[in-house]
């Protein structure tokens, strides 16, 4: 049975793991020593204390915590679908250390004071690492710019108005160009609102045969061309968030060509699933962006292959279940996926289309490199925080309501046969989650 542990100091001793840390270049097979804010790779006989807990690693993979650069943890205001004690289980359950929560809750993170706020919440529910995308406009309006400056000062990696894109083109323009001053990222969901209108899928045969509209593709890709050319103009960092079509990906891939500091994620029902699951009115595909055609799915998964897609994230983005049963115009977008995502991304594995490292990179020094954090995504670098995973690969298990551990239980993979399974994860050093 899976168990959730608080926060305790004795040592964990791994025998005989492969250790996967793509930041460090190391793959190979070593003895892990865990302790409260220290890890060591095949440490002395004699560093071993004699009450370690023991874990005979033979046929597991130690990887680096896992990172997740976009999560809804709904705290404050909507704490009925999650919170931060909720989604951290979520998170420890899937190997996931490190969590960048997104604005959007009520009151949203416009302020100095409510991004201090999660920081101070994760750590008295003893949670996982929260970093913060502070809103890019008061009250994710779009119409007044937040004190960009402020939010950094009190944490916040980040910018976002995510579940809007910054449509105006001169405040999207102002907002680049204090992130450039600050070495700041700006997180964009890409989406022309003007294009898409709300509609609840993409448009397409699947759409037409259920004689709902649908919103254009590239009601995307329009916006992430028009970002491109702004940070071009700036100089800023700039992410797309749950980047979903061919044409976004073109985008990214010139900007890349060009030197400028663009990067992008994919989530894994993204590239997992297609618009046709929708057929069936089933609300557990409707999110936003919505699912696409098996041609753009085929683009991701060359761009997670080929490197273009820097990360996988998974907007987690839990909803009660008597939200998600109100038929598909109504339903809320949005699906959970924090204890699904690397066994996600094993299927893939099993697939062909990526191997293990790859993999492995897309969830640690992949979304690592984006933040430009050197602490996290790695084991074996110096001056990396002690976060680990343990994955594993031959458990293979069924999704469902008993294995998903947050309050919302809107997955788009429940009852799918999923290969790879996380049996352990440590937190600074501390064991949390065991299967
Ligand atoms: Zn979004």
């Amino acid at each position: 049975m899976p168990e959730f542990f608080e926060p305790r100091d004795r040592a964990t001793l791994v025998s005989g793991v492969r250790v996967i840390d793509i930041a460090a270049d190391v793959d190979r097979s070593a003895d892990v020593l865990l302790a409260p804010g220290r890890i060591t790779l095949d440490p002395r006989a004699a560093d071993v204390p004699d009450d370690a807990l023991r874990i005979d690693g033979a046929g597991l993979w130690a990887l680096p915590g896992l990172i997740d650069l976009q999560v809804h943890f709904r705290q404050p205001g909507f704490e009925h679908k999650e919170d931060i004690a909720s989604g951290s289980r979520a998170a420890l359950a899937g190997g996931v250390t490190t969590v960048v929560v997104m604005p959007n809750t009520k009151p949203t993170l416009d302020t100095a004071e409510a991004v201090a706020f999660q920081g101070a919440e994760a750590q008295r529910v003893h949670g996982v690492r929260v970093l913060v995308a502070a809103a890019a406009t008061e009250g994710i309006a779009g119409k007044r710019l937040t004190d960009h400056a402020a939010l950094q000062g009190a944490g916040a990696v980040a910018v976002t108005d995510d579940g809007y894109p910054l449509s105006d083109d001169a405040l999207m323009r102002a907002s680049l160009e204090q992130c450039a001053k600050l070495d700041l990222l700006f997180m964009q969901h890409a989406e022309d609102m003007s294009l898409s209108h709300g509609e609840p899928m993409t448009r397409g045969a699947t759409s037409e045969a259920l004689g709902v509209s649908g919103q254009p593709a590239d009601a995307e890709g329009a916006m992430v061309e028009r970002d491109v050319a702004l940070v071009g103009e700036t100089g800023a960092r700039y992410h797309v968030l749950h980047l979903s079509t061919a044409r976004s990906l073109r985008a990214v891939r010139a900007a890349k060509a060009k030197g400028l500091a663009v990067t992008c994620e994919a989530s894994p029902h993204h590239l997992l699933l297609t618009d046709e699951a929708c057929a069936g009115g089933d609300t557990h595909f409707k999110m936003n962006p919505p699912l696409r055609s098996e041609a753009d799915r085929q683009v991701l998964l060359a761009g997670i292959a080929d490197r273009s897609i820097d990360a996988v994230a998974t907007d987690h983005a839990p909803h009660s279940a008597e939200e998600k049963a109100r038929g598909f115009r109504e339903a809320p977008f949005g699906v959970i996926g924090l204890e699904t995502a690397f066994a996600a991304l094993l299927s893939l594995v099993e697939q062909g289309v990526i191997d293990d490292r790859r993999a492995a990179e897309l969830m640690t020094a992949g979304p690592a490199h984006v933040l430009r954090r050197a602490d996290l995504g790695s084991i074996a670098r110096p001056g990396s925080v002690a976060d680990l995973c343990l994955v594993d690969p031959a458990r293979r298990f069924t999704v469902s309501e008993q294995t998903l551990f947050g309050r919302s239980k809107n997955s788009a993979f429940l009852g799918r046969e999923m290969p790879g399974r996380v049996v352990a994860t440590f937190v600074d050093g501390r064991l949390r989650y065991r299967v």
